[in-house]
């Protein structure tokens, strides 16, 4: 049991899981990742991306969902459109034109005073009270802050290394490559978009009670944006542009794992 009352958008169902595998093949002079049968819209920006399926609008087709699994082509919709990853619609306050942002420090890395990357797509106001009532991880770790901007910085991949080229190996599990780390995009296989957050502003909960007053019964926890350690930056041999700083669990959907 999940102990959800809905499914989030982007969590997978059963029958959207494509489990396609992957080899190197020979492209411009050099090897890089592709499927036995591959279709131009496998690569995004020259990365290769994970197979999906979107069944989400046939509850007959797509089987049952599965709670630890993220459907990668609504997390790059959420990404792309800022659409709420709880229910699809567009996260943006209309009335202050920013976009509300819940991070757990799992799926979250800083990069400047109000800056940091995530692969956690955003979450509208209407669904802040449901995810901090439903998720545990968002009940103790939450962060609330409302962003201006939130722009394509690269994914989350993994890196495979060709022992032969029907053998690909895997070299680092989930980590951020950016979109001009371009020596390491023909070995990724990309899992989610992930995106900088510009000019972060932690949302006191004295505002959180006067503008979203359904979310404040919730006990969200007051935003604390100052000193949420980068997580992997220190990891021993992680190239400058390929580090492992987001994983998968977004907020809203506690351990979600692949
Ligand atoms: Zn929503």
């Amino acid at each position: 049991m999940t102990g959800y009352t809905t499914v989030p958008y982007t969590i997978a169902y059963a029958n959207e899981l494509v489990d396609e595998p992957i080899l190197f093949e020979w492209h411009e002079y050099e090897l890089r990742l592709t499927y036995r049968h591959p279709h131009r819209s496998d690569w995004v920006n020259g990365i290769l991306r994970a197979r999906s399926l979107d069944l989400r609008d046939r509850p007959k087709a797509r089987g049952s969902e599965r709670m630890r699994k993220l459907n990668v082509l609504r997390q790059w919709k959420c990404m792309n459109h800022l659409l709420c990853q709880v229910c699809g619609a567009p996260a943006t306050d209309p009335e202050s034109g920013r976009i509300p942002w819940l991070l757990v420090p799992t799926v979250f890395e800083r990069t400047g005073e109000e800056s940091g990357r995530t692969n956690a797509p955003p979450t509208c106001w209407n669904c802040i009270p449901k995810a901090l009532k439903e998720c545990p991880m968002l009940q103790d770790q939450a962060m609330l802050c409302t962003v201006e901007a939130a722009l394509s910085a690269g994914v989350l991949a993994d890196l495979y290394r060709a022992r032969t080229p029907a053998q690909p190996l895997l070299w680092r599990h989930n980590v951020f490559v950016a979109w001009d780390a371009i020596a390491y995009h023909p070995v990724a296989l990309a899992v989610a978009q992930v995106v900088e957050l510009y000019d972060m502003r932690p949302v006191p909960e004295k505002d959180i009670a006067r503008t979203h007053p359904s979310a404040r019964v919730l006990r969200p926890q007051p935003a604390q944006l100052v000193g949420i350690p980068p997580v992997g930056v220190d990891q021993p041999g992680a190239p400058d542009n390929v580090r492992p700083p987001v994983t998968s669990p977004p907020p809203g959907i506690s351990q979600v794992g692949r």
